[in-house]
């Protein structure tokens, strides 16, 4: 399941080293997930905003 990040994200910086495919780069404003993702969840224990959700959660 492919995961995004949404308008919680404080562009922090914590996630983008943690997801081994290299699927987060810094956006502008936030930090973005490309279509490359296909799940592992190692950026989501990194967020301590919880902005990483589900794909199908986030709309
Ligand atoms: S869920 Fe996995 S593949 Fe997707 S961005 Fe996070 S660490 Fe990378
Ligand atoms: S760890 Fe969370 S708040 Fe920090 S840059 Fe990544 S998505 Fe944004």
């Amino acid at each position: 399941m492919p995961y995004t990040i949404t308008e919680a994200c404080t562009a922090c910086d914590q996630c983008i080293d943690a997801c081994p495919i290299e699927a987060i780069s810094v956006g502008d404003p936030i930090y973005v997930i490309d279509d490359t993702c296909c799940d592992f969840e190692e950026c989501v224990v990194m967020c301590d905003d919880e902005a990483i959700v589900p794909v199908e959660e986030a709309w």
